[in-house]
């Protein structure tokens, strides 16, 4: 008994604390627990285009809203700021990339056009991937000034639902927040999947959550996949000048105008990416040289490859943002250690408790 009592004292302090640190914290923290008071008219989970642009609008209405946003680092370790995939890891910094790529082209071409440029030209990524990065830190910045400028109260947590008008928040350091809402929009984007059956794939490979963020060249990438973004990377690793060579299992850009996608992949193909067509990897393993030796099955002539490569560029499509309830026993806990009262809220469906943000 002794011995229970000790183990639990532990656990016990810590929760005390933690529940010092939701009334501290956050506004209406306490009585969202109780169920008596709205703490906003609008929480918005997700601070990427969809959330920010909607969380904006309710503001300028004069509504008073919130954002909870939070960014769970990628398997390779890479995180970002306040913007969402967009900003971060999407159509900003790939279209500077894109830039550079054609800048690239273009000093190729200036020679014909009278300009005496040093040949042969050279491309660091270390110095594109700065500039890249710290432009995307400066919208970050912007992104937050501006929801400050609205009256927008940002929560960098990452929340989960303890029921239809409350939301539990974890920071990168565990401690809890609780905000309550009329409403509630879910705007949490996705992340780029993994094919966790594929031996080493996450292990060594990266994705478009990883590649804007890498301090050095990805050298001789594989990249695969047939969206718009595997696409999209291959064309402007080739751009600036990388060995690059795109593995897909069918067609490219499924779902697209395939005339338009074939003139693409040919246009692609005259400036350099290589194509694997009808080719599905199997295994990836490190070398002791550093490079990855990738395993493919070609579906055409039914036989194994392999080939190695310094990056491996998972580009295979994406999964929503998952988020979850929170237990209704720990809901019960919570009230009663915080209120003096026992639990008021019903047990929520399919109740599943979130676990702290590592
Ligand atoms: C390489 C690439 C290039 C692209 N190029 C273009 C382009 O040129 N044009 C274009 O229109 N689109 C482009 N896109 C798509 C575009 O980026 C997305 O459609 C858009 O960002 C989706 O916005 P969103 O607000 O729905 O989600 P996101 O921008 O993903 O935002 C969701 C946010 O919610 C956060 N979040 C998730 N769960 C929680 C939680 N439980 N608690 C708190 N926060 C949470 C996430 O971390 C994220 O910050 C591109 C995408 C990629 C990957």
């Amino acid at each position: 008994m002794a011995a229970m009592m000790a183990a639990l004292r532990g656990p016990v302090a810590r929760f005390r604390l933690r529940t010092w640190a939701w009334t501290r914290r956050t506004r209406g923290a306490a009585n969202a627990v109780g169920g008596q008071q709205q703490g906003f008219d609008l929480l918005v989970i997700g601070g990427g285009s969809g959330g920010l642009a909607c969380a904006k609008e309710a503001a300028q209405l004069g509504r008073k809203v919130a954002v909870a946003d939070y960014v769970e680092p990628s398997p390779r370790g890479t995180r970002w700021g306040l913007g969402g995939t967009c900003v971060n890891v999407g159509c900003i910094p790939k279209k500077l990339m894109h830039q550079a790529a054609l800048l690239g082209d273009m000093i190729k071409d200036a020679h014909h056009y009278g300009w005496e440029v040093a040949q042969p030209i050279q491309h660091s990524w270390k110095k594109m991937a700065e500039a890249v990065q710290n432009h995307v830190k400066s919208l970050n910045w912007g992104h937050r000034v501006q929801l400050q400028d609205r009256k927008v109260k940002y929560f960098n947590i990452k929340a989960s639902f303890v029921n239809k008008h409350t939301v539990q928040g974890v920071d990168k350091g565990g401690k809890v927040t609780l905000l309550s809402a009329d409403h509630i929009v879910i705007a949490t984007g996705g992340r780029p999947r993994y094919p966790i059956q594929i031996k080493g794939a996450m292990e060594y490979g990266i994705t478009s959550d990883d590649i804007f963020w890498l301090k050095e060249s990805p050298g001789k990438t594989l990249v695969v996949g047939a969206s718009y973004v595997a696409l999209e990377c291959a064309g402007f690793l080739t751009g600036i000048g990388l060995d690059t060579t795109v593995m897909m299992r069918s067609i490219p850009l499924r779902g697209f105008d395939q005339q338009m996608s074939s003139l693409i992949t040919e246009h692609m193909e005259s400036h350099g990416t290589q194509f694997l067509k009808g080719c599905v990897p199997s295994l990836i393993k490190k070398l002791p040289t550093g490079q990855l030796q990738v395993t493919w099955e070609d579906h055409a002539s039914g036989k194994e490859d392999t080939d190695t490569f310094d990056t491996v560029l998972w580009a295979i499509g994406k999964d929503a943002a998952s988020y979850t309830y929170t237990s209704s026993r720990k809901l019960a806990e919570l009230n009663s250690l915080q209120q003096g009262s026992s639990p008021s809220f019903p047990a929520p469906p399919g109740s599943s408790t979130l676990p702290a943000p590592k």
